[in-house]
């Protein structure tokens, strides 16, 4: 077991906590990141990132990660690659133990665990995944310029990526497991208004359809759960909205939480309930699950423990 002390301890590895730890190694800090199981965070599941600025020809998910990794060691911030596992806010320093059974004291935290994104779990959907299969219209949408496409799912944001996506694609299906939506009555006003949309309710998705080498994707296979009629349609893209779940379970009990688990943080600010624990990024942010979002956040709560602890 060992024993870390940092002024800053960032929990977390996407754009979220690598641009905390570079702004806080920037002002002599010395911040520790602990990195978590998915070094680099959800964008490493991302083929090609275009909307990130400073990037005029887009590149992988990996690459950006990377590139922020290193910018972060450059500037000294200390990566230690392990989970924390448990956190105790009650007393100062703040304690969290890991994975590894080490314990982190920090006079100050900033959590950027960020959220995942719910999949359906079906066969082939990892082989598609950046391959036809998407969980994010604004990150995607513009490769689907012309193709039809389907969203998966009856909720806000469900409804909100289909309308999105006629911006871009010729037509747009949203499949949805019941035969009512859960979204909001404007936004399904908006949704049957739209002529490019159609909307197949009672049906469930059974199976995903492509080739091989490279992969793409060309269609699903789904069931009417009223006829029980099984049926194939063809898509060039696949959109899979049916929620996002935050990484706040250790939090739970230990901060302030909203009713869907996110952390609440003050408005403009990155402060949660806790003086001294500030939240950045997708953990704290369900509207917005943007990476240069999550960056920009990062940034701000670095700057907000950084007055904090020169209080
Ligand atoms: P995340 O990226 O979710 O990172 C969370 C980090 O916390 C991870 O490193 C994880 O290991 C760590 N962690 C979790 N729990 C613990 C713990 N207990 N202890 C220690 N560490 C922990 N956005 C764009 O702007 N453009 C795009 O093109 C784009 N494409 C996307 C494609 C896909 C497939 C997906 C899923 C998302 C995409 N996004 C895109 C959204 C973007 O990835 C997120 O908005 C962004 O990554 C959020 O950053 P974050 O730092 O808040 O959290
Ligand atoms: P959500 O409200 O939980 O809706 C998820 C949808 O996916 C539901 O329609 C659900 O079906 C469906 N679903 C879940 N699991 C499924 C599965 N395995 N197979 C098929 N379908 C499945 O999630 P969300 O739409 O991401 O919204 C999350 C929260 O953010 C909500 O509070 C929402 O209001 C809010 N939000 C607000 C806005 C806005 O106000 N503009 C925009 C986006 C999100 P059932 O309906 O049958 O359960």
């Amino acid at each position: 077991m060992a024993e870390f002390k940092s002024k800053i301890l960032i929990i977390g590895s996407g754009p979220a906590g690598y641009t905390a730890g570079i702004y806080a190694a920037r002002s002599g800090l010395e911040p520790i990141l602990v990195s978590g199981t998915e070094q680099g965070g959800q964008l490493v599941l991302s083929e090609s990132v275009e909307n990130f600025p400073g990037f005029p020809h887009g590149l992988s998910g990996t690459e950006l990660m990377e590139n922020m990794r290193r910018q972060a060691e450059t500037f000294g911030v200390r990566l230690v690659n392990d989970k924390i596992v448990e956190v105790d806010f009650n007393h100062r320093p703040f304690e969290c133990s890991s994975e590894n059974h080490d314990v982190f004291y920090a006079d100050s935290i900033i959590i950027a665990t960020g959220a995942s994104a719910k999949w359906l779990g079906l066969a082939n959907e990892e082989k598609y995944r950046g391959f036809g299969i998407s969980v994010c219209a604004t990150c995607d949408g513009f490769f689907y310029r012309g193709k039809n496409v389907v969203v998966i799912g009856g909720g806000n944001s469900a409804v909100e990526e289909a309308l999105y996506l006629t911006t871009f694609a010729r037509s747009v299906t949203l499949i949805h497991r019941r035969d009512s939506l859960r979204a909001d009555r404007h936004l399904q006003n908006k949704l049957f208004n739209n002529p490019q949309i159609r909307v197949m309710y009672d049906c469930t998705v059974e199976e995903f359809i492509g080739r091989d080498n490279p992969p793409a994707i060309e269609g699903i296979k789904f069931k009417n759960v009223k006829s029980d009629k099984t049926e194939i349609l063809p898509a060039d893209g696949i959109f899979i909205a049916v929620g996002h779940k935050p990484n706040t379970e250790i939090f739970q009990n230990r901060l302030e939480l909203d009713r869907h688990g996110y952390i609440k943080t003050m408005p403009g600010s990155t402060k949660t309930s806790i003086e001294g624990v500030f939240a950045a990024g997708d953990v704290q942010n369900p509207e917005f699950r943007q990476a240069v979002i999550a960056a920009g956040s990062g940034a701000m709560a670095a700057i907000e423990a950084g007055r904090w602890l020169s209080r």
